[in-house]
């Protein structure tokens, strides 16, 4: 009997304009006409290798999509893995400058109050006796969202979108201009929610698709106009994610936008430097890491982080010991220009901030941060004990961690990637394997980690998947197989498009991708229809995506040892390990 067969999966079997919500198929006229418009008439297509023409990427990387009036094409903090370039018509932009903002019902979203304590406790006699009760006032009705299908996809569109939209603070981006490409490249969650205004037609590229071009563009056009998009158009609503800067007067913020510097460190495009980190953790804390901010400097402006994570430490005898972290959205310096606001005298940096791996950071100018503080201090407008750093020993936001050693090993040792750190306490564990089980039996009897692992003190960190802030094993996957869940954030494998070409595994720094050969429902190895030689799939934790109630691992321990940690959270951090 023959073994079973497929034909092993390639990159571009299936375009991009072949899947649900595309308008149809990409032609090669349709990539003739798009070659000859900006931004890709700027671009040398003489840069790009044979195998890999700028146009085959567009052809398969790239589709049209059509949109009507009021249809979300993105939402604010879902996460990106596309571009939009506009083709034709017009799209509005929610913008987070000055109130009021975009409500999250108009973005189909609802908060979870909490229920009290009354209310809680009256569930007992309350409840309905018959299921799935919804008060009618709280159904569809008040909604302005509606939902409608169209190019086998559901679209949720908002009713009378100018009127809608009118209410609040918007920007309108007409044909030729490109969005959501921040998203898409960062691996990160969009910042802005953006609705059709009036039909448009845009064209949507997979981020590995920009990622391709970015590598092979060798005038940096596409570069250049990305990092002048987020200036223009992102930079001010970043900034207003810490409160610092919530109350700035439109006309500082300006001034603001107009002179902060980008700074980026490390190659965005490439594993190296995680990894350098995890194998020669000497060479990080001893001055190895580019540093941002040198111990002992008057800061020339407060750093924030955009994307990535950078280090804080001390100098302690003849070398350095690392006292926290700083993630995404958090800043450094703005202490030393406080106190010189205050003393008039400049006061050097206690600490030395340096970046981990790749980083991506803006540094607003001290004289800029020095007049917004002097506004703040006016209109009594921010509370800056609200600015969260994780640093292991001031202030009570900061991520407590009673032990420098522990907290400088799970930095030395990248853990604080983890948006969901597996982290088994020894002292609690029996060794009893439920949680192995657990998995197994939510994973068709495939356990997606064994309990083996770093040992820091008495936790263990097992080989499972951290669903990292900036998942290095999504850089060189070629048919973006592994990717981030768009509501979730978690990082997903798909099992209809991996080629099993082992990238992501070798990328990962954590050893936490597996590749296993596949096999029929009889146990028979699934074989290459055309080399006859078994086919692979990378594996790994996917945090029980389609089981109720989350990863069935820490549900199922009966001891209350095992934990997932993200190590964005200080509170969840200091809760953790300091038991
Ligand atoms: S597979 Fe590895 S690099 Fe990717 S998210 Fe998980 S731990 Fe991070
Ligand atoms: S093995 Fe990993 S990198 Fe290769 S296609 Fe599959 S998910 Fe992508």
């Amino acid at each position: 009997m023959s073994e079973p067969s497929i034909s092993r999966p390639r990159r571009w079997d299936k375009p991009f304009s072949l899947e649900p919500g595309s308008e149809e198929e990409m032609t090669d006229a349709d990539v003739e006409i798009l070659l000859k418009k900006p931004p890709f008439s700027q671009i040398d297509p003489a840069g790009f290798k044979r195998s890999l023409p700028l146009h085959d990427i567009i052809k398969n990387d790239a589709r049209v999509v059509g949109f009507d009036d009021g249809d979300i094409v993105v939402r604010r903090g879902d996460w990106g893995n596309s571009a939009f370039f506009i083709l034709s018509g017009n799209v509005r932009v929610g913008l987070e400058r000055g109130k009021p903002t975009l409500p999250d019902e108009i973005l189909g979203r609802r908060h979870h109050k909490v229920k009290n304590l009354w209310e809680s406790f009256s569930q007992l006699w309350r409840n309905h006796s018959v299921p799935e009760v919804r008060k009618l006032d709280s159904v569809f009705s008040k909604s302005e969202l509606k939902t409608r299908h169209a190019h086998n996809s559901t679209r949720i569109y908002l009713q009378e979108v100018s009127a809608v939209l009118d209410k609040y603070h918007t920007a309108r981006l007409e044909t030729g201009h490109w969005f959501g490409e921040l998203a898409a490249l960062g691996r990160t969650s969009r910042v802005a929610t953006v609705f059709s205004e009036g039909v448009s037609q845009l064209l949507e590229i997979r981020w590995q698709g920009i990622r391709d071009i970015l590598r092979h563009d060798q005038n940096g056009k596409l570069k250049q106009y990305i990092e002048d998009a987020f200036r223009e158009r992102a930079l001010a609503a970043f900034l207003r994610t810490t409160p610092l800067f919530h109350d700035c007067q439109p006309e500082l913020m300006q001034r603001i936008v107009d002179q902060v510097e980008f700074h980026t460190f490390g190659n965005y495009d490439s594993p190296k430097p995680f990894k350098d980190l995890i194998e020669n953790q000497d060479h990080a804390t001893e001055g190895g890491e580019p540093v941002i901010i040198r111990e002992g400097d008057y800061p020339s402006g407060i750093v924030m982080i955009r994307s990535g994570l950078a280090r804080i430490s001390q100098r302690h005898y003849n070398g350095r010991r690392t006292i926290g972290y700083l993630s995404p959205g958090q800043i450094f310096g703005l202490d030393e220009i406080r106190a010189e606001v205050q003393s008039l005298t400049p006061v050097g940096c206690r600490t030395q901030l340096s970046a981990i791996g790749h980083l991506n950071a803006v540094l607003v100018p001290t004289p800029l941060v020095e007049e917004l503080l002097k506004q703040n201090d006016s209109t009594g407008a921010a509370d800056l004990h609200e600015v969260k750093t994780h640093v292991s020993d001031s202030g009570s936001h900061s991520v407590k961690i009673n032990d420098d050693t522990l907290l400088s090993q799970l930095v030395d040792q990248n853990f604080v990637q983890g948006t969901s750190l597996m982290v088994i306490d020894l002292e609690r564990c029996t060794r009893c394997d439920d949680c192995v089980r657990a998995c197994s039996t939510a994973h068709d009897n495939n356990p997606r980690f064994i309990r083996h692992g770093p040992i820091l003190n008495q936790y263990m960190i097992p080989n499972s998947c951290l669903h990292c802030v900036d998942p290095i094993c999504m850089i060189e996957c070629p048919t973006g197989a592994i990717f981030r869940d768009f509501a979730q954030g978690d990082i997903i494998i798909n099992e209809q498009t991996c080629i099993g070409c082992a990238q992501c595994a070798s990328n990962c720094p954590f050893d936490a991708i597996r590749m296993v050969d596949i096999r029929d429902s009889k146990g028979n190895i699934i074989v290459d229809s055309k080399t006859r030689s078994p086919l692979t799939q990378a594996t790994k934790c996917d945090l029980c995506i389609d089981q109720r109630g989350g990863p069935a691992c820490e549900r199922a321990c009966p001891h209350d040892a095992l934990f997932r940690v993200d190590m964005q959270d200080a509170s969840q951090v200091g809760e953790v390990f300091s038991r």
